[in-house]
């Protein structure tokens, strides 16, 4: 619709004597405020021709309009639908630092894979293990744009085989040196199995920058982005949950905790089950983190549920030995970070063998559906 300069009184029509296509215009028209959009000159010239009287004074009786007015497009959200992302740097806890913006744009899948969390093994049952997760997957069309999450200058844009065995796990690779510091650390972010790399090293970008495209190259079952965060140095064991980093969607947050033994030592591999208070059904199942992953400085954390809707929640922790089970219930606040801390009365004793699928140094994962 555009927007005349010239006033042309409100004109009530009867919404029966119009076709459907200019009837929600009319309602739109009611709606805004006495003001006349192309819409309501259309209506009134309607007007004239079924003849329809034009009240004077108020331009709109409350009820029409009520019954005219469509207030809702549908019932429910299409299923995946997000709202945006708070802008970065948000810190609403002094202890949170989302400073990175989402890797994709809105309108794509811009939230991670559910079943390959940060620190855990693929976490489908009728799937065997993997590798331990040292990122964050976002399964998208071939194509979709990669957005820089901050500014800073290309370290590394290429094909990016393992040192080790030559494999190119991770298919065409971005990593950006951000232009900024966090507790006296660089901070790097990781983009791999991209189709096509639309930068250069050396290259200054700014965040929100498209740097690549969404692809399969690498070690993939289908195409995906495999995000990373680094700090401190580039490398792949210096990795954070980009969870941590990632500004959440407006009202949403996130929760992260620590599972200790009596002994404050972090418990690995518990199963955490994370369900809204009085539902039944489950929004995330995941793994307390495998002690090969970092946590954050900061939180020293050992689970990250993100992109929670804010509200009340209940959270299952299952040792798996038939013995130790935890609840606790947590309300998760739009965009900070609620923390838990849950202690045990038992000492954990990791099981020493290595995971079954000990990963090549530097190599990546990466793993999806789609
Ligand atoms: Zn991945």
């Amino acid at each position: 619709m555009g927007c005349g300069g010239e006033f042309v009184p409100p004109t009530l029509v009867s919404p029966l004597d119009l076709p459907p296509s200019q009837q929600t215009e009319i309602a739109i028209t009611a709606e805004s405020n006495g003001r006349v959009t192309a819409a309501g000159g259309r209506a009134a010239s309607s007007a004239v021709v079924h003849d329809v009287p034009t009240p004077s004074g108020i331009g709109i009786r409350p009820n029409e309009a009520q019954q005219l007015w469509v207030p809702d497009a549908g019932p429910e959200p299409p299923e995946g639908w997000r709202p945006p992302p708070y802008e970065v740097p948000l810190s609403i806890h002094y202890d949170d630092h989302y400073w990175l913006a989402r890797p994709l744009p809105s309108g794509s899948r811009n939230y991670d894979l559910e079943w390959y969390p940060y620190g855990n093994d693929v976490q489908l049952p009728d799937r065997p293990s993997y590798r331990i997760h040292h990122g964050l997957d976002f399964p998208n069309q071939t194509g979709t744009p990669v957005l820089a999450a901050s500014s800073g200058t290309v370290v590394f844009a290429g094909p990016f085989p393992s040192p080790l065995n030559g494999v190119n796990y991770y298919g065409n690779t971005v990593i950006i040196l951000h232009d900024w510091q966090w507790q006296g650390q660089d901070v790097y972010t990781l983009y791999a199995h991209t189709l096509e790399l639309f930068v250069t090293e050396g290259e200054v970008v700014r965040q929100g920058e498209v740097i690549a495209g969404v692809g399969s190259s690498g070690e993939v079952s289908g195409p995906h982005l495999h995000f990373e965060v680094r700090v401190g140095t580039n490398n792949y064991h210096d990795t954070r949950n980009p969870a941590l980093w990632l500004a959440p969607f407006e009202g949403w947050g996130t929760l992260a905790g620590r599972f200790v033994d009596k002994n404050n030592q972090m418990i690995s591999g518990a199963s955490l089950t994370l369900l809204p208070l009085n539902v039944d059904v489950p929004v995330r199942k995941q793994s307390t983190y495998h002690s090969i992953v970092q946590s954050d400085e900061i939180w020293q954390e050992n689970f990250v549920f993100g992109d929670l809707p804010a509200g009340q929640y209940r959270l299952m922790i299952d040792m798996n030995d038939g013995v130790h089970i935890y609840e606790r219930e947590m309300e998760i606040f739009p965009g900070q970070t609620s923390f838990e801390i849950i202690s045990t009365d038992f000492e954990f004793i990791p099981t020493p063998a290595p995971p079954a699928t000990a990963v090549p140094d530097s190599a990546e994962n990466g793993s999806s559906e789609n």
